[in-house]
């Protein structure tokens, strides 16, 4: 974070690949790239495999979120909100997703590049995910109706109106930043919200990128406004304006407080928060072992554990923990970690220093309060927030490393005898995000995922989650739901209309 004069686009190198991106680093209002009206601020975008800067983008200010909501206000007034068909912004929302199709392969890098998960990764699942979930709400803009409510057979009758609740402020985190985008611009879009977008200060490119296609795509002026910005400045600008009718956030449970914090002292705007997690995974005796390894590792190794889902705590049950212990590491073992523009790589670097030495202290912290490391726990050489996948098991409720968020591939193993010392182990946080329980009795796995308290429960698998599928947190985990007809709701305001046709009114009463 510097000060100095820039242009608006820089030219990124992509290594591996010989090849260069050229993105977009200004501001996006009104369909255009513009500098701050008032910062000579820049945001750094780092590659953390390298450590290098890829290039740098300007950091909005507060006025310039002023200028943004403004653009988003004026749009929702005179070409979107209620001034366009549902079939209309369902065909913008498609053409959306075939221009993010279209350039998945350079996305990806990008992402790659100032995220450091792989490049495979970042397409096939982040981007192959947003595509669909763009065009999973494309089908919903054309079906938002409210209900025809029986009040009076002959004089009266009252019928529902879902309003698109205005302009919504989105801000977004660094671990998914396409994925988080999507599912934010999506749903909004479909209902006919406007938006200002926030990415994360760490990975603001491809919010910048996927500025260029909404231009491209044809949307309107100010329909979609993005403002990189420091949380602080035009996340918390956003929070707390008055001519925001909802902030839609993803990231800690820190911030979300504070965002809602905000929101109920400014305009009691309205608020969906998906905050963190500490999400447990218990293996039952009867569970197919070989498959409850590879789940549980794909639970904390994924996204390099930077994951608000993360399985971060898995319960054994005593009889089979020897055995489950032995095929996780083994499987834990099998994925390479890497740079993300390197094929073979399956997990990249933690996202930046700060999260790098974040997630260190914690594995430091693990040992010091006697959990054992079975595995990682040692640092590599060299360049790269490198974090490989560790493993404590001897773990104590009260240590730091089981009861609090990590954001990294750090996981604890315990171990349990029966089902409810099982389920009261699950339960014992403050989060309730997701859960996931393995077993092949039946009986159990439906008493157990009712006991679960969590958003998202899996059962005999871990972490896949579908467009058309809610999600969202219980507890501290968050308020709200994203994904599936649910998150329509987030952005609809309901209108009552109640019709009088024959009744004469007798005054007074
Ligand atoms: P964060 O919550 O601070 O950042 C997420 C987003 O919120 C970013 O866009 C940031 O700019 C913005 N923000 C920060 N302060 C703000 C404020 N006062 N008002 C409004 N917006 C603000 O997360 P972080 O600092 O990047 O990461 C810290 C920890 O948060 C991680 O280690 C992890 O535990 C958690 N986290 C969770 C998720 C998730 O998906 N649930 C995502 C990212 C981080």
């Amino acid at each position: 974070f510097h000060t100095t004069t820039m242009s608006l686009s820089a030219v990124v190198n992509v290594p591996r690949l010989n090849k260069t991106i050229t993105v977009p680093t200004g501001l996006f209002i009104n369909n255009e790239f513009v500098p701050s009206v008032d910062s000579k601020e820049l945001i750094h975008a780092i590659n953390p495999a390298t450590e290098e800067v890829l290039c740098s983008v300007v950091a909005g200010s507060e006025k310039d979120i002023d200028v943004a909501v403004a653009a988003a206000r004026k749009a929702f007034q005179t070409t979107w909100g209620k001034n366009i068909t549902g079939f209309e912004r369902s065909m913008l929302i498609n053409k959306l997703a075939d221009l993010i199709e279209r350039d998945a392969q350079e996305l990806a890098e990008l992402e790659a590049l100032n995220n450091g998960k792989p490049i495979r990764i970042a397409r096939d699942f982040d981007i192959g995910d947003s595509i669909q979930c763009l065009r999973y709400y494309a089908g919903w803009a054309d079906k938002i109706m409210g209900q025809t409510i029986e009040v009076d057979n002959k004089s009266k009758l009252a019928f529902t109106r879902h309003d698109p609740v205005g302009v919504c402020g989105q801000i977004i985190p660094w671990n998914y930043p396409i994925n988080m985008w999507s599912w934010k611009v999506a749903p909004a879009l479909a209902v006919g919200c406007t938006i200002v977008m926030k990415p994360s200060e760490l990975t603001p490119l491809t919010a910048l990128k996927l500025s260029e296609l909404v231009k491209e795509a044809g949307f309107p002026s100010g329909v979609i406004n993005t403002v990189p910005s420091l949380g602080q400045v035009g996340g918390a600008a956003l929070s707390a304006h008055l001519d925001v009718d909802k902030v839609a956030f993803t990231g800690s449970t820190v911030t979300g407080r504070k965002i809602m914090e905000a929101a109920a002292k400014s305009n009691l705007k309205k608020v969906s928060l998906e905050l963190g997690g500490k999400s447990p995974h218990l293996v039952f005796e009867s569970a197919d072992l070989e498959q409850a390894a590879s789940w549980a590792a794909l639970g904390i190794c994924y996204n390099s554990g930077q994951d608000c889902t993360a399985g971060s705590r898995v319960y054994v049950q005593e009889s089979v923990y020897d055995k489950f212990l032995e095929l996780l590491v083994a499987k834990v073992k099998a994925q390479i970690i890497g740079d993300g523009l390197d094929d073979q790589t399956g997990g990249g670097p933690v996202v930046s220093k700060t999260q790098y030495d974040r997630v260190w202290g914690y594995i430091e912290s693990g040992k010091q309060e006697g959990a054992v490391p079975i595995l990682g726990g040692v640092k590599r050489e060299g360049k790269g927030y490198y974090v490989d996948p560790t493993i404590f098991t001897n773990i104590q409720p009260d240590m730091k490393i089981v009861k609090e968020e990590i954001f990294g591939p750090v996981l604890s193993v315990g171990v349990f005898k029966t089902e409810e010392e099982a389920i009261l182990l699950a339960n014992n946080t403050s989060y309730g995000l997701g859960a996931g329980l393995h077993s092949s009795d039946a009986n159990q796995c439906m008493r157990v995922s009712s006991a679960l308290e969590a958003g998202t429960v899996w059962v005999n698998q871990y972490n896949i989650l579908n467009n058309n599928v809610p999600f969202g947190g219980k507890k501290q985990s968050g308020i709200g739901r994203e994904l599936g007809s649910y998150a329509l709701e987030e952005y609809t305001s309901i209108k009552a209309v109640h019709w009088n046709f024959g009744e004469k009114l007798e005054w007074p009463l």
